[in-house]
């Protein structure tokens, strides 16, 4: 069958040398090849360096109000395009249309904190830091940097990074996911038609090769990278070996702490959602309910009942809640760890590996799956599964609970249920975990608070956007002027001081 091809976007404008390696883009949906997409060499990164840093010399210098212009303009294209995009990513990656809008929608924020660049890259001043000397500080672009995406989040992800970088007055590199390419090409041409010059944006599709190519690249003065946590590991070292400023996001492990005076039915709801919401694929995705003193007796009932209830299919099809999973080998390796959950003892509540979605047979779809009596020592407990399985560990306590939390080396998300204020307070203030939800299952902040785990879950000093990826995306230059004024001359080798 023959099958369109994704190219790269350099310069611009599509990128037409035919490219000498390609990879595979599925539906998952209906597990068929839908395209092909190109898997830059070193030398095509180069030539996309090369176009992003003569870019970089002159989008560096546009006023603020033009950088700004553009953004605006582009904001109003991604939102009169939402559903095109959550088409695409649908068509690539599987989830169902109104959480691929959400998606869509959260990355319009982001956009729309980066219109406010005008304030939020301000500097500042002092008068009279000495007898007529002033000091002041500018924030300034780093130059070309590059971000470098995950398959679950292709529209949203590049939109934590891109709009501020541009806006900062860097030029940015897009390594999307060579699982679902296309967003990134859409958004490429939104750019183009709201005015952005050739160059500042750019995205170059792959896998390692491009990669490790951007990573040692001396051109290249900053990435950012989002994706599983031995990649974001070899991400921080490798870039940071070659002198970059590296923020690299990585895997999670979400517990959901409920406490026995919770509303349980709100409990069961929000557990449900975010845990089979994308089919758990999410960084954010609640994956262990940590079910305190009789919390379990009666919540496991209720999300049974709840998972019954949902609509597994095709992601394009009205009333699917739940999509495929992104290929056939996640799907088998998900299946497995319901399996292995099995073995090592876990009670499969509910099992959703013989769901079967009618005219979908080769879609790469798995039914959710919940475990009760999930213990520590388990690969369940343990492991990022990243699929819709969702484990409940039983623990008396709350002070066991939240030592649980504490002891996981990941530390993106956590949430707890409780009617108990004073309980939640104690909960933020203990829990060493860096996005925290209260009686919210999914806390992603919005664009201006920074989002960002702790541990194993972050590597580097800087969240993503808000205000620190204003900070990620410019160094700040100190200045101290003084006018020349005849008073102040003769030769003075000591240290300057105020006076
Ligand atoms: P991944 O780590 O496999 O891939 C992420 C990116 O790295 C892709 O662009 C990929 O091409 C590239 N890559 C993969 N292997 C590489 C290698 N050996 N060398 C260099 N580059 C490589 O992640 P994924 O499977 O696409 O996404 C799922 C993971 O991302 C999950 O672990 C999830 O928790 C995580 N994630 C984290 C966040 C967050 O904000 N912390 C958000 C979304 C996803």
């Amino acid at each position: 069958m023959a099958t369109k091809t994704i190219g790269h976007w350099i310069d611009g404008k599509p990128y037409e040398r035919a490219a000498e390696r390609h990879g595979d883009v599925y539906n998952p949906a209906t597990g068929e090849v839908q395209a092909q997409v190109a898997f830059a060499t070193p030398a095509v990164v180069d030539e996309a360096v090369e176009s992003a840093a003569k870019a970089s010399q002159t989008w560096r210098s546009v006023s603020i109000a033009k950088r700004t212009k553009v953004l605006f303009a582009f904001r109003q294209l991604v939102d009169k395009h939402q559903h095109d995009l959550a088409r695409l990513l649908t068509l690539e990656h599987g989830k169902v249309t109104g959480d691929a809008l959400g998606e869509v929608n959260r990355g319009l924020e982001v956009i729309e904190f980066a219109c406010g660049i005008a304030d939020l890259a301000k500097g500042e001043y002092s008068e009279n830091v000495s007898t007529e000397v002033d000091s002041y500080s500018i924030r300034q672009p780093l130059g070309v940097v590059a971000g470098i995406t995950p398959f679950n989040f292709p529209a949203m992800v590049p939109m934590w990074m891109y709009p501020l970088a541009i806006a900062c007055g860097n030029t940015f590199i897009l390594k999307p996911s060579e699982r679902d390419p296309s967003c990134a090409n859409f958004c490429a041409q939104l750019l183009a038609d709201a005015g952005l010059p050739p160059g500042v944006f750019t995205v170059l599709h792959g896998d390692k090769v491009a990669v490790d190519r951007l990573l040692e690249h001396p051109k290249v003065a900053a990435i950012s990278f989002v994706g599983s946590t031995p990649i974001a590991q070899y991400i921080y070292e490798t870039g940071t070996r070659h002198g970059k400023r590296v923020q690299a996001l990585g895997g999670a492990k979400n517990h959901m702490i409920v406490l026995p005076d919770a509303d349980m039915e709100l409990a069961a709801d929000a557990a449900v959602s975010a845990a089979y919401g994308s089919a758990g694929e999410r960084c954010m995705a609640i994956s262990v309910v940590v079910a305190v003193g009789n919390a379990a007796d009666r919540l496991v009932p209720l999300m049974k009942e709840r998972i019954a209830k949902l609509k597994v299919g095709d992601g394009l099809e009205a009333g699917s809640e739940m999509g495929p999973l992104i290929n056939k080998a996640h799907r088998d390796k998900v299946a497995g760890y319901v399996d292995q959950g099995v073995a090592e003892g876990a009670t499969l509540v509910s099992d959703g590996r013989a769901l079967a979605v009618s005219g979908r047979a080769n879609g790469f779809f798995l039914g959710p799956c919940l475990f009760d009596h999930v213990t520590p020592n388990m690969a369940i407990y343990k492991d990022e599964i990243f699929g819709p399985v969702l484990g409940t560990t039983r623990v008396a306590t709350y002070d066991e609970a939240i030592k649980l939390v504490n002891s996981n080396p990941y530390a993106n998300g956590v949430a707890i249920f409780t009617n108990d204020g004073g309980a939640a307070r104690k909960f933020q203030h203990e829990v060493e975990v860096g996005m925290v939800g209260i009686n919210v299952p999914i806390p992603v902040p919005m664009a201006y608070y920074s989002f960002g785990g702790w541990k194993a879950s972050l590597f580097g000093d800087h969240h993503i956007y808000g205000r620190d990826g204003v900070h990620f995306y410019t160094r700040t230059k100190a200045i101290t002027s003084r006018w020349p004024d005849p008073r102040h001359r003769g030769v003075d080798l000591g240290f300057p001081q105020n006076r």
